[in-house]
């Protein structure tokens, strides 16, 4: 018998990959470990659907994590296909549920053209609701309700049918009337927010059996990428569709599931032989993407965790023995930088394409200083799922504050910042200080001090900008005599900037604020106010140019599904990674999430994986001393190279027991002068246990032990401190 040859995309699969490609009809889920081609499948599976005519390009729908994935698999099904393809219901959850309540608007109280609020303005509505029905927002602020809301819709509970179980107690009970209240100013506005996208559509779906049959004769297949990250309201969203073919085919991993802190639920995965009786389970076990050591350390780590479905995982690759999995343990956040900058030039030099590099971080203020170090040497960058470091907004205010004190005739700067924190500058008193700076040919700033003068502006108004006015000079007086660190702290507080971010409830306020500490950290490096903002000048022009390929700077979290030959996974501390709130929270669920997120890390990494950690960070303004990461010990010590000495103790786990990993475990504060300038401490210490020392902030203090040049000194007054010996003498 001879077997006519499977078409050449065929060919290029395994023999299970083949099987998930091919098994067309009825529910199938891919449980696959990283980089064993469950994406492959998906686009490989789409491509065949049209091309065996078993379904027209509109009649798929497929789900992918990004826009960016959409596009990829768009391209691919046209390059399989050897054509573009239009018309086709691919694209985000978000992007698909858009489109389809377009159509059926007038179901949900919208009309078509209904707008799409972003996080911004559904706060601000959200306050208007909450302010209607005079709620006290000092007590309960917006952003909790906000988050509450988020909640019920991720598990699609519109108002009005939220369960006893996932009631709320905020604001003595209201939070399902004030639900109910936002949700009718939303209609009445036309508009809906992200979460209301599929809220709407499942409802829609559920309450109108003709519409739904509709999209049953029209999705004969459907397709899901990283089906583990799908929270209730995407499943049930999912699952209402899927019920007509039932040819439904989901592709995950349990053991790259991250998203749990938005709703993700990996029993959805759990529920999938459930919900579809009689549905096909294909394992890939092949992985493409890794070398053998990359693969074994990934393993070796992410078998540490208990709640797994477990999977087999061997390389696939033909050249898959390779280099070891290098863990640098380097002297601090800068010596980082400068070695991964060092690394990435001689990977150059050898010939690899910057576009096959990326650096990693657990937290976004981390790419500051890799951006410095990039921006040194020439090398070419983008930030993904982001902006660089001092696009960001609060980075760009923070800057705009500065720029101001020091120079009176920046307008753009001043006008950035004239009613930012919000202090009653409206468009009235905006526009009378535009006409006096008009009128009299003179900066802004002149300006409003001539309206100070006048009765132009109302009492308030007035007050307020006299109050900036004030601390502009006073700031700006300040560097002459205390450090510009010191007045750039007392900007942002003195201004109200950092407290409007920590009045912020909103998930992105934290990150701002640490970009801000951040932004001080980088500004230390620098002789003077003067010569930071040039620095900044400079940095932001660089961007302009460079095209081509890149280094790539993201966080872990957007790095799902990416790959690259070379990957740098720098930050690995305790409270950084694993995160300080995952340790917080204690419990070993969130432990197990940052513990995936390091196996998504290391799985992302095709040739070469460097992991990093340095042994002091200056987090808060004062020099910590961290702890490596305990996921480092977890890596299996045959698939890696150490390098570097580890300057800090690497105390084994034995020595913290077995219980809860956590308070032994925080890094201890190192206090230094704040905001002093890094500098390499001299090793050797003139120091003795036992001896009685005087500390220049915190006194007299016995020492009671020394590593390196890190004192444990019990202090007469005041807690026992770790410091660095160079502000210590001899008493
Ligand atoms: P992740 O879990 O990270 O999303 P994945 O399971 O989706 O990974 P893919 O991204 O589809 O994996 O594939 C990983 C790499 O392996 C890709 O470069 C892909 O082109 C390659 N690959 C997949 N299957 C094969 C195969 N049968 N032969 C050769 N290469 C393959
Ligand atoms: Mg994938």
């Amino acid at each position: 018998m001879t077997a006519t040859p499977a078409p050449d995309y065929l060919a290029r699969l395994n023999a299970e990959q083949r099987a998930a490609v091919e098994t067309l009809d009825g529910p199938l889920l891919v449980l696959a470990g990283a980089g064993t081609g469950k994406t492959r499948v998906l686009t490989t599976r789409f491509a065949h659907l049209l091309m065996t005519g078993r379904a027209q390009p509109h009649q798929v729908l497929a789900v992918t994590f990004t826009n960016k994935a959409a596009r990829e698999m768009r391209e691919r099904v046209g390059a399989i296909l050897g054509r573009p393809v239009e018309g086709l219901w691919l694209g985000t959850f978000h992007a698909l549920a858009a489109r389809m309540l377009r159509r059926h608007a007038e179901l949900a109280g919208l009309r078509p053209d209904f707008t799409i609020l972003d996080p911004d303005d559904q706060a601000r509505l959200l306050k208007q609701v909450m302010e209607a029905e005079g709620v006290d927002l000092k007590r309960w602020p917006v952003n909790g309700l906000m988050g509450i809301i988020q909640r019920w819709k991720d598990r699609g509970l519109p108002p009005g049918r939220i369960p006893a179980a996932e009631s709320s107690d905020y604001a003595n009970h209201r939070a399902e009337a004030l639900y109910a209240a936002y949700q009718a100013r939303l209609a009445a506005l036309n508009a809906a927010d992200f979460g209301d996208l599929l809220l709407h559509m499942t409802e829609i779906l559920r309450g109108d059996a003709e519409v739904l049959a509709r999209y049953h004769r029209l999705f004969r297949y459907i397709l899901v990428d990283e089906y583990q990250d799908t929270n209730l309201v995407q499943y049930l969203w999912l699952r209402l569709l899927a019920q007509g073919h039932r040819n439904i085919c989901c592709v995950g991993d349990d053991d790259q599931s991250i998203y749990s802190w938005r709703g993700a639920e990996i029993e959805n995965i759990l529920r999938f032989e459930k919900d579809f009786p009689g549905a096909r389970i294909v394992r890939l076990e092949s992985n493409y993407r890794s070398t053998r050591p990359i693969l074994a350390a990934a393993s070796g780590l992410i078998a540490r965790n208990e709640g797994r479905l477990g999977k087999t995982l061997r390389p696939g690759r033909g050249d898959a023995e390779g280099e070891k999995i290098r863990v640098v343990s380097l002297w601090d956040s800068e010596e980082e930088a400068r070695m991964v900058g060092a690394r990435i030039e001689a990977a150059r030099r050898e010939g690899q394409d910057l576009g096959e590099i990326a650096i990693l971080v657990r937290a976004g203020f981390q790419t500051r200083s890799f951006e410095e170090r990039l921006i040194a040497l020439g090398i070419p960058y983008r930030v993904f799922g982001g902006a660089k470091f001092y696009e960001r907004l609060e980075i760009r205010d923070a800057v705009a504050y500065f720029r101001a004190m020091m120079n009176p005739a920046d307008d753009l700067a001043f006008e950035r910042i004239v009613n930012v924190p919000k202090r009653g500058l409206g468009e009235t008193a905006l526009a009378a200080l535009h006409r006096a700076a008009r009128e009299q040919g003179v900066p802004l700033r002149l300006a409003a001090q001539g309206l100070l003068q006048s009765e132009a502006l109302r009492p308030k108004p007035r007050a307020a900008l006299r109050e900036l006015l004030e601390g502009l000079e006073r700031w700006r007086a300040g560097l002459d005599g205390e450090g510009h660190v010191v007045v750039a702290q007392q900007v942002l507080e003195e201004s109200g900037y950092t407290e409007m971010w920590k009045q912020d409830r909103s998930p992105e306020a934290a990150g701002r604020l640490d970009n801000l500490k951040e932004l001080l950290r980088a500004m230390a490096e620098f002789g003077s106010m003067a010569a930071f903002l040039e620095h900044i000048a400079l940095v932001m022009e660089n961007d302009e140019a460079a095209e081509g390929a890149r280094v790539s700077l993201m966080t872990l979290h957007a790095a799902k599904g990416l790959e690259f030959d070379m990957v740098f996974l720098p930050g690995w501390e305790e409270g950084l990674f694993p995160s300080q709130r995952s340790l917080d929270e204690g419990g070993a669920k969130a432990l197990e999430e940052e513990r995936r997120l390091a196996y998504v890390g290391i799985t992302r990494a095709r040739r070469r994986c460097i992991i990093s950690h340095a042994a002091n960070r200056r987090i808060y303004g004062n020099w910590t001393s961290t702890i490596p990461s305990r996921f480092l010990d977890e890596l299996p010590p045959e698939e890696v190279v150490r390098e570097g000495e580890a300057p800090a103790p690497h105390l084994p786990h034995s020595v913290f027991g077995g219980g809860p990993l956590i308070a032994s475990r925080r890094p201890r504060v190192i206090e230094a002068g704040p905001w002093e300038v890094a500098e390499r401490p001299a090793r050797a210490a003139p120091f003795a246990v036992g001896q009685r020392v005087f500390h220049q902030k915190f006194g007299y203090g016995r020492i009671t032990a020394i590593e390196e040049d890190r004192l444990d000194i019990a202090f007469e007054k005041g807690d026992p401190k770790r410091v660095l010996d160079r502000f210590v003498e001899p008493a």
